[in-house]
């Protein structure tokens, strides 16, 4: 039986532990019966959304996304050139006859439980024409200033 399910629904235990709320958190109509028990449930459900991020250290992540970011480019007939000396003003130079050529910085984003997405913020001067964001399956293409791109030849 998944319990889980009752925990939510019952104001007198804790819903990530199981155990009992007392009285004074539940007058501030506390869920959790302590704050580690909070900071618990929010880590589990991070994980849950951001699987991914677990498995490899962080430098082959970024690693991986890039080439996941590449792949997307090619899917859309792009001609995709990789930084060979890893670091630098873009991760990938892409080039199309629609666009010409663009400079692309990758990032590897983050599911928050809300649903926002999140990522690192630019340095004082991006340098690139293009930001793809890469969060697991979910790929976002952003402007130089960060506004979502949408439409042909980036639609998702
Ligand atoms: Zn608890």
């Amino acid at each position: 039986m998944d319990t889980t399910l009752f925990r939510d629904l019952d104001p007198y235990s804790c819903g990530f532990c199981g155990k009992p709320i007392s009285t004074e958190r539940r007058r501030r109509h506390a869920k959790f019966c302590t704050s580690e028990c909070r900071t618990a449930r929010d880590r589990a459900t991070w994980r849950k959304l951001n699987p991914r991020l677990h498995d490899l250290p962080r430098w082959q992540v970024g690693a991986a996304n890039e080439l996941r970011a590449a792949y997307f480019l090619m899917t859309r007939s792009f001609d995709v050139f990789r930084n060979m000396s890893h670091v630098g003003v873009v991760d990938l130079a892409a080039h199309s006859e629609k666009t010409g050529w663009l400079g692309v910085q990758v990032r590897t984003g983050s599911m928050m439980p809300s649903g926002k997405l999140t990522f690192p913020k630019q340095e004082s001067s991006p340098g690139f024409d293009v930001l793809i964001v890469v969060c697991g399956d979910e790929i976002s293409v952003f402007d130089s200033e960060e506004n979502p791109l949408k439409g042909h030849p980036w639609k998702t």
